[in-house]
């Protein structure tokens, strides 16, 4: 049997970030595994046509965590770019989140001049107002704009996302939608937006650049327990799969993500439009706005969402709800029990982390807070 001393299994930004911490702080040797055969978990990207491609759907870092952002620029230059998001609602391309300029667009003059006086004396200017905020309102013509934008932005796009009514969604979901009381039409307003300037592959290769930490793909946790020894593990799969879907499988949602590419220079007007409405897909993504590349050719991404299926397709979203809840609390409490049990003999310690581990929809940014955290305490 091979021995290490520290086995991280998955090795996406929360692996990566907790290897390097591990070779840097510890001055350790640390083994980093993936099933998959590329780095950067769901933030690989790869280039085509002299233009950057998000395999798993596009990624835009955003934060407002200095600490975070001063950490990944030790290893990557960044390309800042606020982003804009567009919705093709009623044949037109509306901003995204829905906010005052997006009222003239869908409707005539005088009405949308009379929503956003309602909008500016009712809300304070520059907020976000939750969608379910705007709807318990008691003035009728907000109610009416509450109603407007949950049908047309909201409604379709979340049953196409999660395949339920949005009744069944988590109200922390619903709250994501937000109308905007501003004519601010970046999709993010945190202080630090950008894009890797070379792309997120080459910065996770550049975190992974030690020569204490070994990376090896296309190698699955389940296939190699029996023969690898650790003394601790990070383990960023997902929560379920470690403990042999004792309790049951975690749901998860998934996307079937299609590429095209495309003989002309642009196809759409912006990085992302989304579509609530018409269509099986909910966004179409075109990729060479992300670091501006300049190719005679375009490549476009469409996301149909999906259920998850173990061994045919890729977790994207857990599924935020009670009962799910509980299921990851169950294995939560058997983590807690294997680890208690070194006491008694076992010499293995296991830490849980990352969007699959802690079964939580993260941001990059929440992820990479959540690794120096973790590192910090145990490093
Ligand atoms: C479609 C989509 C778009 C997104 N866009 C944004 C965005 O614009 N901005 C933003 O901030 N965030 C975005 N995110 C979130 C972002 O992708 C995550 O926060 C981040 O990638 C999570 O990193 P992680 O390392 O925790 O997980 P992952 O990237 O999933 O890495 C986990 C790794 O573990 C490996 N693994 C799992 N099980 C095993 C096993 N048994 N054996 C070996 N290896 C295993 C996997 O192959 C994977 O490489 C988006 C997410 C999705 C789904």
């Amino acid at each position: 049997m091979e021995k290490v001393e520290y086995l991280v299994v998955g090795c996406g930004l929360s692996g990566a970030i907790i290897a390097e911490r591990i070779a840097s702080i510890e001055k350790q040797k640390v083994l980093v595994i993936d099933k998959r055969d590329h780095i950067g978990g769901n933030v690989y990207d790869y280039k085509q046509y002299g233009i950057t491609v998000h395999k798993y759907g596009p990624h835009v870092f955003h934060t407002n965590n200095k600490e975070v952002w001063d950490y990944l620029s030790k290893f990557t230059e960044w390309y800042y770019f606020m982003y804009r998001v567009k919705a093709f609602i009623d044949g037109k391309e509306v901003n995204i989140p829905f906010n005052l300029d997006s009222l003239y667009k869908v409707f005539p003059n005088t009405l949308a001049q009379k929503l956003e006086e309602k909008l500016l004396n009712n809300f304070k200017f520059n907020s976000k107002i939750p969608i379910l905020e705007l709807k318990n309102s008691s003035d009728n013509d907000l109610q009416f704009l509450a109603e407007y934008i949950y049908e047309k932005v909201f409604l379709g796009y979340t049953v196409k996302q999660w395949g339920v009514k949005p009744e069944d969604i988590d109200s922390l979901v619903s709250a994501r939608v937000p109308i905007y009381i501003s004519k601010d039409d970046r999709y993010f307003t945190d202080k630090y937006q950008a894009i890797p300037k070379n792309g997120y592959t080459k910065m996770i290769e550049n975190i992974l650049n030690n020569p204490l930490i070994e990376v090896r793909l296309k190698t699955d946790f389940k296939d190699v327990k029996n023969k690898i020894d650790y003394d601790i593990m990070y383990f960023t799969g997902s929560i379920d799969e470690l403990f042999d879907y004792k309790h049951g499988k975690l749901p998860y949602r998934s996307l079937n993500i299609e590429f095209k590419k495309y003989d002309k220079e642009f196809m759409q007007s912006g990085p992302q439009i989304n579509y609530p409405e018409n269509y099986d897909y909910t966004r179409s993504v075109e990729y060479k706005y992300y670091l501006d590349e300049k190719s005679d050719k375009t490549i476009l991404s469409y996301e149909y969402p999906c259920e998850y299926k173990d061994g045919k397709n890729e977790r994207y979203y857990p599924i935020p709800n009670e009962d799910n809840q509980k299921l990851y609390k169950k294995y939560l409490k058997e983590l807690l029990k294997l680890n208690n049990a070194r006491r008694t003999g076992n010499p293995r310690w296991i830490y849980v982390l990352g969007r699959l581990g802690d079964y939580k929809y993260y941001n990059m940014d929440e992820v990479v807070e959540k690794a120096l955290m973790l590192a910090k305490e145990k490093l």
